[in-house]
């Protein structure tokens, strides 16, 4: 099959369903406090996933390594 999937669905392994599901897939920009008298905030890129069966989500810093 060569059908184009919905942009913001993949299928994943879900740790939840122990299988393979959907996932509606989105990228959210976090603030994240820097340390205490620092103005400074980073925006990291988060990927969230939440299964379409059991509606867990999972959320997994892109920036990490
Ligand atoms: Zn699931």
């Amino acid at each position: 099959m060569s059908a184009t999937p919905d942009a913001d669905e993949y299928t994943e392994e879900c740790t939840e369903c122990q299988r393979e599901t959907r996932h509606r897939v989105q990228i959210e920009l976090k603030e994240e406090g820097g340390n205490e008298g620092t103005t400074d905030f980073s925006r990291e890129p988060y990927r969230i996933t939440v299964c379409s069966v059991c509606d867990t989500e999972e959320s997994l810093r892109m920036n990490d390594a």
